[in-house]
């Protein structure tokens, strides 16, 4: 397999060539196709298997660049780092388009990253506890959301963000794509992607 026999756009496969990414790995050979078929996908994968860029390019064909306001795609993570990391992988894929992206975390004043929001983004990576302040505050417009990743869940579960994650599965609209990677797959996760999940792909590398 390689990144040609995807439906990605030239952009992407332009962005890949420079990452210098030559061959999908294995978690992107299986998750890609899935994503882009539409399914909702449980991935067991840790950090180092190319995860990030494995919802990452999907959600880039997805996503219609510098399109309105309001963003069509939220991916939460569980620390400030991560969410950094996933922006930066975002930020590196894709390059060559206008795709307007924003890591939201807290630690710091909430000025740039709502000038950010109101100037018009297509993707938010968010750590939950951020992304529900400004959610709060009206500074995010939930109603567009047709896509929603939840990155290290495992971590989340351990870090006590369920009851977040539950507000904001609230304040979603209901029908969207859900993506839900985690580096195991102890009950409390498993309890989350029965929630969380609708007829899921899991997929296991
Ligand atoms: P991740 O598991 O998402 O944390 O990715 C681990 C590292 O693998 C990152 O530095 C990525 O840039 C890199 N990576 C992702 N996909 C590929 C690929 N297909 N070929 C080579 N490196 C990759």
């Amino acid at each position: 397999t390689s990144f040609d026999d995807f439906a990605l756009n030239r952009q992407l496969l332009n962005a890949i060539a420079d990452a210098g990414y030559t061959t999908p790995t294995p978690i992107q050979q299986k998750t890609i196709p899935l994503i882009l078929g539409n399914h909702d996908v449980l991935g067991i994968a840790q950090t180092g298997t190319g995860k990030t860029a494995a919802y990452v390019l999907p959600l880039l064909m997805k996503v219609k660049y510098a399109q309105g306001k309001n963003p069509r795609a939220l991916i939460l993570a569980p620390t400030r780092e991560l969410v950094m990391q996933i922006d930066e992988a975002i930020a590196q894929l894709a390059k060559y388009t206008d795709l307007r992206h924003v890591a939201l975390y807290g630690g710091l004043g909430p000025k740039t990253q709502i000038a950010a929001l109101d100037a018009g983004i297509d993707i938010i990576v968010a750590t939950p506890g951020r992304f529900m302040d400004l959610y709060l505050t009206e500074s995010i417009v939930t109603k567009e959301l047709k896509t929603m990743i939840l990155d290290e869940a495992d971590k989340m579960m351990d870090m006590g963000f369920m009851p977040q994650i539950r507000k904001i599965l609230e304040v979603i609209p209901r029908k969207r794509q859900n993506l839900l990677f985690s580096a195991t797959f102890p009950e409390k996760v498993e309890r989350l992607s029965a929630e969380f999940l609708e007829a899921p792909v899991r997929v296991e590398v």
